[in-house]
């Protein structure tokens, strides 16, 4: 069957590489405090231990800004370092992260190291600097994505709502396990699946 060339973007952290329980065992580690998983993103300051949700994501960002993320932060998933470079042979691949502009470099690197000439563009859309960032479900409608790729519910639903076609929720993890299906969301546990789902809307 003949697969049309779609536009997919694809969200970095948690997709290609695991990050969410780095943060979580670093926070552990330095500031004591246990954070249960499922509250990763939809928190209170009292999940983190701390009276301000801002002191948080100065926490978060130190961290990323750290040495230690330098050397432990860049390891993607080994499915997704084959899924990859396979969907980027019949399709156009945008990367689409909620991270910070400051981590530009970093991801830039991790894209070369691991997936080099797979990826047509690479945003950082400041998803956690309310004042300054850009919503995926925009990006991705300038980008004319027929698909978004991300482990985060909130983007999912963002993207369709902004008109782009088919979602996929990726992973079965703490924070993303209760999602209202709606026309367009798929969910894919791995990234074999997910090959397959973009396989199948690529067909349509
Ligand atoms: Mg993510």
């Amino acid at each position: 069957m003949k697969e049309r060339c779609l536009v997919i973007t694809i969200d970095c952290d948690d997709v290609l590489v695991p990050t969410a329980y780095k943060v979580l065992d670093h926070y552990k580690d330095e500031f004591g405090h246990e954070v249960n998983p499922a509250h990763f993103y939809e928190s209170t300051a009292e999940d983190w231990g701390v009276h301000d949700l801002r002191h948080v994501n100065r926490r978060i960002e130190q961290y990323f800004r750290s040495k230690k993320f330098h050397h432990e932060g860049k390891i993607p998933y080994p499915e997704a370092t084959i899924a990859i470079p396979a969907l980027a042979r019949h399709h156009e691949l945008h990367l689409v992260t909620g991270r910070g502009k400051f981590m530009e470099r970093s991801t830039a690197e991790l894209i070369d190291e691991y997936f080099p000439n797979c990826f047509s563009s690479l945003v950082h859309t400041n998803y956690f600097k309310k004042r300054f960032r850009q919503t995926k479900g925009q990006v991705c409608k300038e980008l004319s994505a027929d698909i978004h790729i991300d482990d985060h519910t909130e983007h999912c639903q963002n993207v369709l709502d902004e008109g782009i076609e088919n979602a996929i929720l990726f992973g079965e993890y703490p924070w993303n396990r209760t999602v209202k299906l709606r026309q367009g969301l798929a969910r894919c546990v791995d990234w074999v699946s997910t090959v397959e789902e973009v396989s199948q809307i690529a067909a349509r």
